[in-house]
């Protein structure tokens, strides 16, 4: 009884925005610090020109779940945003925690650190007496979307495929997955996934934001059988029954879906398929919050990857992160008003 009124007191959706700091380039640019934070609102001081050419501020102020500023650590935001979820993730729940906004932003800074904490708080609660006899392990699995196309981004990029089993239930066929028996390695897995995201001559950074990277825990339940059966083909980890997961998504830079009218072809393909699949994620997470029937996962490749996180039990956590400085004010705003319509 008292485990499902802990259940119901975390918010099946929760939106919490995450302002950075000033960067050193911005500061030595003299840019303005147009977003304050108060409590769980912010207000954004868009500098504004009228035809005359006298300067004003136009001002936007947005509520949401959470608003951490500049001043919170990464591991307030654990606290904020994946430690409520962790307990629930042992009763057959999906979680899924997503960082949007714009490149430069603070998604990959933001994410980076979670599934490390996550692992160590799940991890514990395996070893609790009252897990500890069910066999339950925690796996780790680290892919990319580029262009649509799926990548093992822990095992040399290998090409991935998506297979529905017939009960909502997603399969990422050949995904590499890593038992965590040592919660220090996930801080390895995490570096090394980051490393073999999409780099092209471009640079790191600029490619990194044309793709979402998808970091999944997952619990599973293994049954004991005979050592000959298990290893049919070497890999234990589909043995196991799936009992919980949490999957940790850094997505494409928010502002990679306007990409539409670039002269470059494949970048404007990339975009397309950006701006699709973040207009998908908001409508599952819309139709998620108000119970529908149908959720529009279909949209796009993202959403249906995700789509076993979209149904049953779920739990969401969107990081909008944004950048304080007058020059991303338009993106900023984009990156509020997207929050909004999730929230
Ligand atoms: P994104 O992944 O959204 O493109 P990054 O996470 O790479 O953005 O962040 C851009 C830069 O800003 C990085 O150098 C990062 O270390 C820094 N940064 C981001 N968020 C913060 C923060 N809250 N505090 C300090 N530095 C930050
Ligand atoms: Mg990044």
């Amino acid at each position: 009884k008292e485990t499902s009124t802990r259940e119901n007191n975390v918010a099946k959706i929760k939106v919490v925005v995450r302002k950075r700091p000033l960067n050193k380039k911005e500061i030595a640019r003299k840019e303005d610090d147009i977003v304050t934070v108060k409590e769980n609102a912010l207000t954004v001081h868009e500098p504004k020109l009228k035809v005359d050419l006298t300067a004003y501020v136009e001002k936007h102020e947005f509520c949401f779940d959470a608003v951490l500023d500049e001043n919170v650590t990464n591991d307030e935001v654990y606290r904020e945003t994946v430690e409520p979820i962790i307990p629930i993730i042992f009763q057959r729940t999906k979680a899924t925690c997503f960082a949007y906004g714009q490149t430069g932003s603070g998604k990959t800074f933001t994410m980076q650190p979670l599934p490390l904490r996550a692992a160590q708080d799940l991890v514990r609660y395996l070893n609790h007496p009252l897990y500890r006899h069910q066999n339950l392990k925690l796996w780790l699995g680290f892919y990319e979307i580029y262009g649509g196309k799926l990548y093992d981004l822990l095992s040399e990029r290998k090409r991935l495929f998506m297979r529905e089993d017939g009960k909502q239930q997603v399969c990422i066929v050949g995904l590499q997955e890593f038992e965590v028996s040592e919660v220090q390695m996930v801080k390895e897995y995490i570096e090394r996934g980051n490393a073999a995201r999409s780099t092209g001559s471009t640079g790191a950074n600029e490619e990194s934001s044309r793709s979402h990277a998808i970091l999944q825990l997952v619990i599973k339940k293994h049954s004991k059988v005979k050592e000959s059966k298990r290893n049919n083909d070497g890999d234990e980890s589909k043995v196991g029954k799936v009992v919980g997961k949490i999957s940790f998504i850094d997505l494409a830079g928010s502002e990679r879906g306007a990409d539409t009218t670039d002269n470059d072809r494949q970048t404007r393909i990339e975009g397309a398929e950006i701006n699709k699949s973040l207009l998908a994620l908001k409508e599952c997470i819309r139709a998620l919050d108000n119970d529908k029937i149908h959720i529009p996962f279909r949209g796009s490749k993202l959403t249906e990857v995700l789509r076993d996180s979209f149904v049953g039990r779920s739990r969401t956590v969107m990081i909008s992160c944004i950048s304080p400085n007058a020059g991303s004010c338009e993106h900023t705003l984009n990156t509020l008003r997207y929050a909004d319509r999730v929230k």
